[in-house]
């Protein structure tokens, strides 16, 4: 059954205005009249045209010049063609008469014959047009406001929010600081808005102000929207939960007005969270749109929400969280005092982090026991807690797919190889010669990690096709937070090795190169615009976080230097790439040689040929520990990918 509401209230109004606007248009007033007043009016010649129908009913149109005297009104009332109607005894008499009147000379119009059903039919054509743009309006309506999800959805509801709400004691959806593994420093800072919450008098007696909203800043992910959800089920609060593309529609004033649909709502519900993902949609920086006035619908919708912060008091208990990865462009007036005053970052989670994030997601998983929850922390470094929930969810998948009974190992380092590098192609068609220059191509880039100090230890090598690249070299990165110009050199140097190879061993180069080429010389343009690494423009930094900049911060001249930097910045790393190749040119061609046959080659591989790494790195230390933990299993499982470098 539809509800009543005031939709159907306009329906109703709009039918009664297209009802009126049909009858207008079709003649005027009417009138009914008795046989004998006909009879009268066609005697004095009044008459004009007479219409009979089948039901025994008369309308007559009177002419022009008597219609003031018959209808007693002005001629403007009484619209364009006002007629009287008559119920007639029958039509037969009603032909006797007019006969006779016309034999008088008393009428001279037309009479005609017509059926009434007739009537109904035109007025149904008239109207119909204009029925089906209704509908077609509604449908319309439908579709931008995001397509009846709730059944109830009609057009008169754009303006509503559109928040999902989590009511407060739902047991079984019941997040709380449990569900979410790592993160300590942010859920530190965030029990402080759990405690408000429950219980704000203890603040407030000492004539503190509850804070009304706190940012959660940090890449995709990381459980930003989770933490939301555990102050809430910590709190046992409710929680609205809206993205802020959410806000942002096509027609003018719908933002705003979800904007305020919204904290209306939450007031209701006090106390409550709010929780915008995603706030960077509407909070960007205003007026900085490259197309002036472009986006006035973001910016009103940006005012609403200021102004909704503002006006609720500070003490009614609705917090506003909101996500976002980039809070550099976020308007000022959003982070000032009042507002979004706290600010808690959410990293990517480090290594024992992994591992809690891990224990997390294997929890409802059937394992066997060679899982190893350490391992699989450290074989996944820069994922995120998506990514690690991901990567259980498709260790279990893999292991039904073998008809397995419990999820072990092999499966988890399986389903970590294909999140980072897509699924294997083996049976991409490959001639003999182009298999030959990815060998020799990845071996380059073997050879050079080996023997450059700083480049990230290798783990593994592949020729065989995966998601988009031909061939791989993985390494294992250090975690690190700072990167000195030598490491960032010697990485610009192995990721440059695999075009070396190729022209120094091919003798000519290819296409394989072309995203290793496009890494480097984004890295150089860095190194030197933003990090002042270069030496003809030392410790300048012209980095621009305004997003539209088309202005570069530094001249013309400047600009050619640059690019001048990082030609030789290049070039110098490619000079050294094919100086180091040539000297260990045996060992790269073994290597090489090697990979054509087995595929896929590992460090033991690599350190048979060149003999042990000249630089043995604390990350190496670990793979050795574990090569040897893991000796009894097959050799591919000790050595999991963790970096990849993609050939296109
Ligand atoms: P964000 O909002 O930061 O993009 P989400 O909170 O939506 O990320 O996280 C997505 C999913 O990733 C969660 O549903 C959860 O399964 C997993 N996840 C992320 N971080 C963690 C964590 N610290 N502990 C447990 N699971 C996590
Ligand atoms: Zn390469």
């Amino acid at each position: 059954m539809p509800r009543f509401n005031l939709s159907w209230l306009y329906m109703c109004i709009a039918g009664i205005l297209i009802y009126l606007y049909v009858a207008n248009g079709e003649g005027g007033m009417t009138k009914n009249i008795s046989y004998t007043e006909f009879k009268e009016m066609v005697n004095k010649g009044y008459a004009d045209k007479i219409i009979a129908y089948n039901d025994n009913t008369v309308d007559m149109f009177i002419k022009p010049q008597h219609v003031k005297e018959v209808f007693k009104e002005n001629a403007n009332r009484v619209g364009r063609s006002p007629s009287l109607h008559v119920e007639v005894g029958s039509i037969e008499s009603l032909d006797n008469f007019m006969e006779k009147a016309q034999e008088e000379g008393k009428f001279t119009g037309e009479i005609s014959y017509e059926k009434k059903s007739d009537m109904f039919g035109a007025f149904f054509w008239n109207i119909l047009p204009i029925i089906v743009i209704i509908f077609f309006w509604i449908f319309i309506m439908r579709r931008m406001s995001g397509g009846g999800n709730s059944g109830g959805m009609n057009p008169f509801s754009v303006g509503k929010s559109k928040a999902q709400i989590y009511e407060k004691g739902d047991q079984t959806n019941r997040i709380t600081f449990k569900d979410v593994a790592g993160q300590e420093g942010a859920k530190q800072e965030i029990q402080e808005i759990v405690d408000f919450l429950k219980q704000p008098q203890k603040y407030t007696e000492l004539g503190g102000k509850i804070p009304k909203g706190a940012l959660l800043v940090g890449p995709p992910g990381t459980g930003k929207t989770l933490l939301a959800k555990a102050v809430a089920g910590e709190a046992d609060v409710p929680f609205f939960s809206m993205s802020g593309s959410d806000f942002v529609e096509m027609f003018v004033g719908v933002g705003a007005s979800r904007v305020r649909d919204l904290f209306r709502q939450a007031k209701e519900k006090s106390p409550c969270i709010i929780f915008i993902d995603e706030i960077d949609a509407i909070g960007r920086a205003r007026g900085k749109s490259p197309n002036m006035g472009g986006n006035d619908e973001r910016e009103s919708t940006l005012n609403q929400l200021l102004t909704e912060m503002d006006g609720f008091g500070s003490n009614s208990g609705v917090i506003i969280l909101a996500a976002t990865n980039r809070a550099d462009i976020l308007d000022k007036a959003l982070l000032r005092a009042g507002r979004f005053d706290r600010q808690i970052h959410v990293d990517l989670p480090d290594l024992n982090e992994r591992k809690a994030v891990f224990e997390v997601h294997l929890r409802p998983l059937k394992l066997d026991t060679t899982v190893d929850v350490d391992l699989l922390a450290r074989q996944t470094p820069g994922f995120s807690g998506a990514d690690i929930a991901n990567v259980c969810n498709e260790a279990a998948l893999i292991a039904a797919r073998h008809q397995k009974n419990a999820v072990g190992k092999q499966d988890f380092l399986d389903a970590i190889d294909r999140i980072i590098g897509g699924l294997e192609k083996k049976t991409k068609i490959m001639t003999a010669g182009e298999k030959k220059t990815i060998a020799l191509h990845e071996a380059g880039h073997a050879t050079l990690s080996w023997f450059l100090e700083h480049a990230n230890p290798l783990i593994k090598v592949t020729i065989v096709p995966r998601g988009r690249a031909l061939g791989a070299a993985w390494y294992l990165p250090e975690e690190r937070q700072i990167t000195t110009k030598e490491q960032m050199l010697d990485e610009m140097c192995a990721t440059l090795g695999g075009r070396a190879a190729e022209e120094l061993f091919t003798g000519h180069i290819s296409t394989g190169a072309m995203n290793d080429l496009e890494r480097v010389t984004k890295q150089s343009y860095g190194m030197i615009a933003y990090a002042g690494m270069s030496d003809q423009l030392p410790n300048l930094c012209y980095y621009n976080n305004d997003e539209y900049a088309f202005n570069k911060p530094y001249s013309e001249k400047t600009a050619e230097l640059i690019d001048e930097e990082v030609k030789k910045m290049v070039n110098d790393q490619y000079e050294r790439a094919k100086a180091i190749l040539s000297e260990h040119k045996e060992g790269h061609n073994q290597l090489a040689q090697l990979l054509i046959e087995k595929e896929v080659i590992f460090a033991e591989d690599v350190e048979r040929i060149f003999g042990k790494r000249p630089w043995a790195s604390r990350s190496e230390e670990i793979m050795n520990t574990e090569t040897n933990k893991d000796s009894e299993n097959n050799e591919e499982e000790t050595t999991a990918p963790l970096s990849e470098d993609k050939e296109a």
